[in-house]
């Protein structure tokens, strides 16, 4: 029987990203259709909502959504679309994979990283004020019931994924009651019910530069919101950009899988970007649902086809190679995926 899913549009490259997904997932034969709403700038215009009930409504009935990427206007204009619905599905784990693939241009080989991303608290509880023009004021917000289950959701990944070590990030020599917090609990839940999982802990800004400089000694990293937003996408740095991290965002009932990158305005329309963060995005999804064999033969086309470097987008071409566009990508990524036995 198939599953039926919503697939959110997005806006900025969003949309042409979602068509690519749609016709790569339906000839990949994966028992899955699709509900299409819109969501983002483009719903703003048409309905005066940027996440309209009908989004809601269709996320809230399959439980499981693909979402394409959704621009956030910057220091004013509507709240986060994509704050809006973890918060609202309480998509409390965000999942972001940092893996090498073969032929990726990038300054440090065979980086295998697992970012544990806590999603509904921390400064994106967007509790902000100002009462004077002269100051601005925002709340963090760390509560045990969340860090007790992201930990728990960490360390568990770890153990179902032959993860060694979980590494909790945090600033906790400054943010002694908050970030203190987040690593007691943390360390103390691996401690006690992890006990087969090595866990440590680093200051976010040291985390920073080790990542640079010794990414292949870390396993999994464990963070606070914040921390791990900005982790995530130097992670997705030293693994040839913004254009091939893909994560998930996992509630106890409803998850919602896309890209790490954003709507990527300027290249809006122009069949540019690189399809592989999405792509790896639908992996994830199709894994979660119960369809792994498919994922893991479309992972294995993606990897094929950026190792051979011959038909990839702008961001991936090395030498004088002329780059491919998404649409072209998404071709040879299908091919690749019909070789394959
Ligand atoms: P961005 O990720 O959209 O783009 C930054 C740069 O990364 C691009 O200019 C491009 O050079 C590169 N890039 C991004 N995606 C790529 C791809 N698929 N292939 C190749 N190159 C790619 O980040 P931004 O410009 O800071 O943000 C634009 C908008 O997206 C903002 O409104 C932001 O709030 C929003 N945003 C949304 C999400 C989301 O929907 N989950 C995530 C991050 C940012």
């Amino acid at each position: 029987m198939s599953k039926t899913i919503t697939l959110v549009k997005g806006d900025g490259v969003g949309p042409e990203l979602a068509v690519q997904i749609k016709r790569l997932l339906t000839e990949s034969g994966a028992k899955i259709d699709f509900e299409e709403v819109e969501a983002g700038e483009d719903a703003f215009k048409k309905f005066n909502d940027p996440l309209p009930k009908e989004t809601i409504d269709s996320i809230k009935r399959n439980k499981i959504a693909l979402k394409a990427p959704i621009t956030t206007p910057i220091g004013s204009g509507y709240r986060s679309v994509n704050v809006q619905i973890r918060k609202l599905f309480d998509l409390y784990a965000n999942l972001r994979p940092a893996l090498y693939m073969e032929g990726v241009p990038t300054p440090i080989p065979n980086v295998n990283l697992i970012i544990v991303r806590e999603n509904t608290e921390d400064l994106y509880i967007g509790q902000e004020e100002q009462p004077t023009p002269d100051k601005a004021i925002s709340y963090k917000v760390i509560t045990r019931s969340a860090t007790e289950r992201i930990a728990r959701y960490a360390f568990k990944y770890a153990g179902d994924h032959k993860r060694k070590k979980v590494t909790v990030v945090h600033k906790a020599n400054i943010l002694k009651f908050t970030d203190g917090m987040f690593l007691k609990i943390s360390k103390e839940i691996g401690a006690k019910e992890y006990p087969d999982i090595q866990c440590e802990d680093r200051i976010v800004d040291n985390m920073a530069m080790q990542l640079v400089q010794k990414p292949q000694i870390y396993d999994m990293l464990l963070c606070p919101n914040l921390y791990g937003d900005i982790l995530s996408d130097l992670c997705a740095g030293l693994i040839g950009g913004l254009g091939i991290a893909p994560s998930a965002n996992i509630g106890v009932d409803h998850a919602m899988f896309e890209a790490v990158h954003g709507s990527a305005p300027k290249y809006k329309g122009l069949n540019k970007v690189n399809p592989t963060a999405f792509i790896l995005s639908s992996c994830l999804m199709l894994k979660h649902i119960g369809e792994p064999s498919i994922a893991e033969k479309i992972e294995l086309a993606v990897k094929q086809v950026i190792k051979e470097g011959k038909r990839v987008t702008y961001d991936l071409v090395r030498g004088k190679g002329e780059p491919s566009t998404t649409s072209q990508m998404v071709d040879e990524i299908m091919n690749k995926f019909h070789s394959l036995k």
